[in-house]
């Protein structure tokens, strides 16, 4: 498959301003791990982004004749959002049936990290959606100028999910520069071992991990257990989506009804012991609202602060 991968701005005058973090950097490092994770899966990626533009207008018509030119089979425009501070959430726009399909697959993948679904959107007013040969999609990640969404995002996992989304293939290598701590094996092995027991997720035979950095495979084992509740490739290895899983947990958002949680409602079901779907419905709910009942809490179905601490602490 030909992808034309488009990072958003970063061609000035066209550049976007500041939020929390500011639209052009992100931009670049999501759309440079998506180029290549799209390669590494064997995908050929032709670059959109020109190098320098007169004018706004001239840098979108470049990226649009960069597509054109190269006869891209797919073309995806990499934005993030600004509003208000308080708008967050990830949507997609796309223009015709088959960029909808592929939109809806982005977006799904995305919302799986805890980003609200604004859905699948209409692109007609878009430039580069409009103009562009092939069918076209333009993701809006999340919102720069949104504390949540900046405390969630994770350019790896967007870039994951974005490939998968395009590709319906899990990115089978890491292409970030390993985080220090990761240089430092017994550290992290022990913060593993205490974030899987804080999780109350055992051994392979049932018993809580030692905090010793010594029980390798006994921490292997946890780790895989994990790994199939939240639905992730169960390698035993504590990696990127393991640790994202992870924190997305630990993290205790408040979880309702009918909430597109993936990894954090999938848990929830685990420990409510109701049938592993990552959809939180009604036999859930039931579940959360008898958890909530025997731990004196008020029956109202909503995992918050209070549920969340007796589940986890
Ligand atoms: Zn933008």
């Amino acid at each position: 498959m030909r992808y034309g991968i488009d990072i958003g701005h970063n061609c000035p005058p066209d550049t976007r301003a500041r939020g929390i973090r500011f639209e052009d950097d992100l931009t670049k490092e999501v759309g440079n791990l998506v180029i290549a994770k799209l390669k590494s899966l064997g995908h050929q990626v032709i670059e959109c982004k020109p190098t320098k533009a007169s004018t706004v207008g001239d840098s979108l018509r470049k990226r649009c004749a960069t597509a054109n030119i190269n006869n891209v089979e797919l073309y995806v425009s990499i934005h993030f959002n600004s509003f208000n501070g308080k708008a967050n959430g990830t949507e997609v726009f796309a223009i015709s049936s088959k960029g909808r399909k592929i939109a809806l697959s982005v977006l799904e993948e995305i919302v799986k990290l805890g980003f609200f679904n604004r859905g699948v959107k209409n692109g007609s007013h878009l430039y580069v959606l409009r103009n562009t040969n092939m069918t076209a999609i333009l993701i809006e990640c999340c919102f720069v100028d949104s504390r949540k969404d900046m405390d969630l995002y994770n350019p790896e996992a967007m870039a994951n999910s974005i490939v998968k989304g395009l590709t319906g293939q899990p990115p089978t290598n890491s292409v970030e520069p390993i985080p220090d701590e990761e240089q430092n094996p017994d550290v992290t092995l022990q913060r593993l071992q205490k974030a899987l027991n804080r999780l109350q997720i055992t051994d392979k035979d049932g018993q809580p991990l030692k905090e010793d950095t010594i029980n390798e495979a006994k921490t292997r084992s946890a780790v895989e257990k994990f790994q199939k509740i939240v639905g992730i490739q169960q390698t035993g290895v504590a990696d990127q989506n393991t640790w994202n899983a992870i924190n997305q947990i630990l993290a205790k958002r408040i979880i309702r009804v009918n909430h597109a949680g993936g990894a954090v409602v999938r848990y929830l079901q685990h420990r409510l012991e109701v049938e592993i779907d990552g959809i939180y419905g009604p036999l859930s709910e039931a579940a959360v609202k008898k958890f909530q009942s025997s731990h004196g809490l008020t029956a109202d179905g909503i995992v918050g602060p209070m549920t969340w601490e007796k589940l986890i602490g």
